[in-house]
Parts: C-alpha cells; structure tokens; sequence
C-alpha cells in the first residue's frame, strides 16, 4: 500500500524506516525493507502486523546488521496471499529485491512460466514473480547484465496496476521504479534521492519533487534521475515544489 526508496550518502536503513512511518496512514497489514550494503550484499528483513514488529526484528537484527546508502521499503495491503511474514515484502530472487504495490493481473501464467522453468516460488503473492522474472533477465538473454534494459524487459510483460520498484545487489547505487495505474513521486535531494507513493515518504528531507506520469520508468542514482517509457524513450513527469507542510 505504500512503497519508499533511497539511493544517496545517508545510511539508508533509518529514512526508509521513518518514510515507512510517515505513510502507516495509508493502512497496512505488513512491512518490510531491503538494503544493499555496497559491495554486492543485502539485507531484507519484513514482518506481518505493525512497523514495530519491523522495527523488532530490526533491532534483534543488530545496529550494524543493515549498512549500506540504497535502501527500499513497502506497507502491504494484501490482495493476493494472506498477511504473513512470507507473503510481505521485499520479495527476493538471488540479487534481486522488489517491492510492489497494486495487482499484476497476469501473475497466473507468469508463475506458471516460471515454475515449468524450475523456480521455486515461496510466497502466494502476485509480486513475487516480478523478482524472479528479474532475475532470469539479468542472469541470461539479451538483457543479461543490464540491470535497467532488465527491468524495462520485465515490465513489459506485467498487466495490471503497479508501483514496482526493482533492486539489485550488483548495482548498489542504483534503483529503478516505474508506475501504472497507481501513484510513484520522486523526491530530489543533494546527492541523494527519494522514492514514495507520496511525498509524505520524504517531505522531511526534500522539498523538490517529480510526479510520474503513467507507464514511466524512472532510474535514479545518487546524483540524478532518468526517466523513460517502458520501451526506454525519454519522457518528462512532471516537477513541481512543495510548498505546503503535511
Ligand atoms: N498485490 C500485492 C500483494 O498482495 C501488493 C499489495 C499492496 O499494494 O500492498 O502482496
């Protein structure tokens, strides 16, 4: 129900926690994050019910458990798969970690594809297959390495309705989001930047701001962003400043 990502120079683990908090207004049945530490590693934790059953798990964790300046978090509002710490999200396939929001309609055949290929799914969602077809990209075929001509390859297989944002522990500076049919604002800072459902999710640390239209793609790195169609055409959203307080 609520996604954030950040790619930028602060520990990422404590801004995505805080930009989970700041949108636990939309309501939520589980939570969950991942961080990339940076050198080819990461970190996901998410737990059903409340941001403090997270935050437990976090701290039991350890302090220094989740380094690392790229991070991204979800609030699920289950539609498909009951709430469970499995069926939360990130859902993770080798490098690979996505967070989702919306449905994919053509999860079914999707699955079925994967499983006939050997995958084995370990959740009852419709996001899950968005990782490992992500990761199948990335691993073999014409795409094999690009993580962002990867990420275009799998959206354009998804029908439904989508925020989705795809990380991968080989390229720990970098994340790519893209939208259909539900909300995804970008936040611009210095050096570092901002993904919410909306701008609840960074307000505190950036007043500039990026709405993205439908079918964008956008690729963000700590010092700027990029965005597309999910054929890879450049296209604009539409900057705009804050200039109210929440
Ligand atoms: N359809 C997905 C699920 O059930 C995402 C739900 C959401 O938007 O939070 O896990």
């Amino acid at each position: 129900c609520g996604i954030v990502g950040y790619v930028g120079h602060q520990a990422a683990l404590p801004v995505v926690v805080e930009a989970l908090r700041r949108m636990e207004y939309r309501g939520y049945d589980s939570a969950g994050v991942a961080v990339l530490d940076g050198s080819g590693g990461s970190r996901v934790e998410k737990k059903e019910g409340k941001l403090a059953n997270l935050e437990a798990a976090l701290a039991s964790a350890g302090d220094d458990g989740f380094p690392g300046t790229t991070g991204i978090g979800h609030t699920r509002w289950a539609t498909h798969g009951r709430p469970s710490d499995r069926n939360a999200h990130p859902h993770v396939s080798g490098d690979v970690a996505i967070v989702h929001n919306g449905i994919i309609e053509n999860f079914a055949p999707l699955r079925a594809e994967l499983e006939a290929a050997g995958v084995e799914l370990v959740s009852d969602t419709d996001s899950e297959v968005a990782a490992h077809l992500l990761a199948r990209e990335m691993g073999s075929g014409p795409h094999a390495g690009d993580f962002v001509a990867s990420c275009r390859a799998v959206l354009s297989r998804l029908e439904g309705a989508f925020t989705l944002v795809f990380s991968h522990a080989d390229h720990p500076g970098t994340l790519v989001a893209a939208r259909r049919s539900t909300p995804l604002v970008l936040g611009v800072g210095e050096g570092e930047m901002f993904l919410g459902s909306d701008v609840a999710a960074f307000i505190e640390h950036t007043r500039e701001a990026v709405e993205l239209g439908q079918d964008n793609v956008v690729v963000l790195r700590a010092g700027g962003y990029e965005i597309t169609d999910f054929a890879g055409e450049p296209t604009e959203g539409r900057p705009f400043h804050i200039d109210w307080d929440l």
